[in-house]
């Protein structure tokens, strides 16, 4: 199969702050691949808090490296193309530039059988879940105005909100209380009120998540994302028996391997396409995390519709989602997935069902 790649640059309708930094958009890549006249696609989009920061053109550079290993393969030998890149880079090199690769000949894979890539697995459409949209970390009466606005013009069911603020706890509970209040002001025009769970992205210690799981689970709040940092992942014991809300660690667990030593200390996990590398990855993950009785998030970094449509297509599997980040693109390039009612559904499209907008 042929290979060809391109970088191309997103904005975001609203800066994203997290307790790392802030975010206005990114650089990404494209994945194209070809054979017997039928093309792939797939996204690289960058990522952080994980095992290695990875930016396009560290994807770029990987895919050349693996490209004699790609190039003599054709896409229905994925095992082989996966092992052949192994011997080059990790699973922890470059997972992003993977996923872009992976995606690629899934997409492939469908529209040479005319598939969607769900049918191909067997997925049921009517398990998916509402998607959380994200809300950053801003001042309150920003978070008030962004909850509103998202929940007035999306009518997201579910909102996850950033904490872990460089500036405490107090500062935390301020944020979480503006969204709550917001999501109230707006009850009577929506309806409903939307569940809440927050991430805070490793910004806090054993201490303040116990604090603030306590507080969190008064007001209603169901789950924790990783409170504690990436490389503390010792410090996890200590909330056994003791945190008031369930804990799903994100940023420390990257693929299936990660998630035996952390699996008795928390309740699920996050998975990332740009994480673990790919469709291919994430459904061993999803397997592993089973058979240690985790629940299953599913995550997503800067990414266009391309690649959140390939979340999607593996998204019947999920008992949580977190498929927002194209909502937030001003414009998003690329078609796909559609937005009904709160949920992220494939459509009945051939492959990932993708097009360039
Ligand atoms: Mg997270």
């Amino acid at each position: 199969m042929k290979l060809v790649t391109e970088r191309f640059s997103v904005a975001k309708r609203h800066a994203l702050t997290i307790s790392r930094g802030t975010s206005t958009g990114s650089e990404n890549l494209l994945v194209t691949i070809e054979h017997q006249g039928i093309t792939g696609y797939g996204e690289m989009a960058p990522t952080s808090g994980g095992a290695v920061a990875e930016t396009a053109e560290m994807a770029a550079s990987a895919l050349e490296r693996w490209r004699p290993s790609i190039e003599c393969a054709t896409p229905w030998e994925w095992q082989r193309i996966n092992a052949e890149i192994c011997k080059i880079d990790s699973m922890y090199i470059c997972p992003a530039a993977r996923a872009g690769l992976n995606m690629a000949v899934w997409d492939w894979m469908g529209k040479a059988t005319s598939r969607p890539v769900y049918c191909l697995l067997g997925l049921d459409l009517d398990r998916i879940v509402h998607t959380s949209v994200t809300v950053g970390i801003n001042p309150p009466a920003v978070v008030e105005e962004r909850v509103a606005d998202i929940l007035l013009r999306t009518g997201a069911r579910r909102l996850k909100v950033k904490l872990g603020s460089p500036d405490g706890l107090d500062t935390d509970k301020r944020i979480l209380a503006a969204a709550l209040n917001a999501a109230e002001c707006v009850y009577e025009e929506i309806g409903y009120r939307p569940a809440f769970r927050v991430d805070a992205n490793g910004g806090w210690d054993v201490p303040g998540t116990l604090a603030m799981a306590d507080w969190l689970a008064e007001r209603g709040v169901e789950y924790i994302e990783q409170p504690i940092a990436r490389g503390k992942e010792a410090l996890y014991s200590q909330l056994t028996g003791k945190c008031a809300l369930p804990v799903y660690s994100d940023e420390s667990i990257c693929i299936a391997a990660d998630i035996p030593p952390l699996a008795p200390y928390i309740a699920g996990i996050n998975i990332k396409l740009m994480k673990c590398g790919g469709i291919s990855e994430a459904l061993n993950m999803i397997g592993t995390a089973r058979a240690h009785g985790l629940r299953i998030m599913y995550g997503c970094m800067s990414e266009t519709s391309l690649s959140i449509t390939a979340a999607a297509q593996i998204s019947p599997l999920a008992d949580e989602l977190d498929l927002d980040s194209h909502l937030n693109l001003n414009p998003d390039p690329w078609t796909g997935a559609q937005w009904q009612d709160g949920r992220v559904v494939p459509n009945n499209t051939p492959g990932l069902g993708v097009a360039r907008r």
